[in-house]
């Protein structure tokens, strides 16, 4: 590709993605600012595998490497906008996938801390934040289901994989008033988003969000 066809591409790109938080984020009423400047900063297509970037700005998940999702804008958008974070926050991802909702919150937060149990998916998702830039974010290859004790305790934590209950784990590195939010139900493709707060070091207040279908979360604590 000539330099003139990747600016007007980057161009046409920056166009869909403004369109994109328009109508599918703001448009279904996600409101707050730092979700929606960091989605309107973050270049999907670059997460997006070649054969679908086309359709990087679309309403839905798409395919990534190992078998895996990344998952819907509007969803990751939801999920975060759940945590209510702060920028001096530390949060954990479990499931980086392609690096996009870990890109996403390194605009956000301070620190981004992130596993990923498919090897092929760590090293697509290291290289495209470095290519990008974004230098406070941390991949891990490992069974996210037992957290990333080390960087803990987190203001927010994020599973991108849908499991049969929260992990205990994850549930003891979250921080006093930290939200972790997962997608949790009995089947491995359909699951409701449960937040959780810490209220104090032995209580967890529950909330049932909405209906969403994720890939399974598998490890120890997950099927
Ligand atoms: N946040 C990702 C979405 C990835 S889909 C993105 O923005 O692209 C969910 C991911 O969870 C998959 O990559 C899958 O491999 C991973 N996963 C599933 N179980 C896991 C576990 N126990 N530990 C770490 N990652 C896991």
């Amino acid at each position: 590709m000539s330099q003139t066809e990747e600016a007007s591409d980057a161009a046409e790109y920056a166009r869909q993605r403004e369109q994109m938080v328009k109508q599918q984020i703001q448009g279904r009423g996600i409101t707050d600012p730092a979700v929606l400047a960091a989605m309107r900063t973050v270049p999907r297509e670059a997460f997006v595998p070649s054969p679908y970037r086309q359709l990087a700005y679309d309403d839905s998940p798409l395919p990534i490497p190992a078998n895996q999702t990344i998952s819907q804008p509007y969803i990751v958008g939801y999920m975060i906008a759940a945590l209510a974070l702060r920028p001096g926050d530390r949060v954990l991802e479990i499931g980086a996938g392609s690096g996009y909702a870990a890109a996403l919150l390194s605009r956000i937060v301070r620190e981004v801390y992130a596993v990923e149990r498919h090897l092929e998916l760590v090293d697509y998702a290291r290289e495209r934040l470095a290519r990008l830039g974004y230098d406070n974010v941390w991949i891990r290859h490992g069974d996210g289901t037992q957290g990333w004790p080390e960087h803990a305790p987190y203001g927010g934590i994020i599973v991108a994989a849908g499991g049969p209950a929260v992990p205990e784990p994850l549930k003891d590195q979250l921080a006093i008033g930290g939200r972790l939010i997962m997608p949790v139900g009995h089947s491995r493709h359909q699951q409701t988003l449960v937040r959780i707060t810490r209220t104090d070091e032995t209580t967890y207040r529950d909330e049932r969000l909405v209906g969403v279908a994720f890939v399974p979360l598998i490890g120890d604590e997950g099927w």
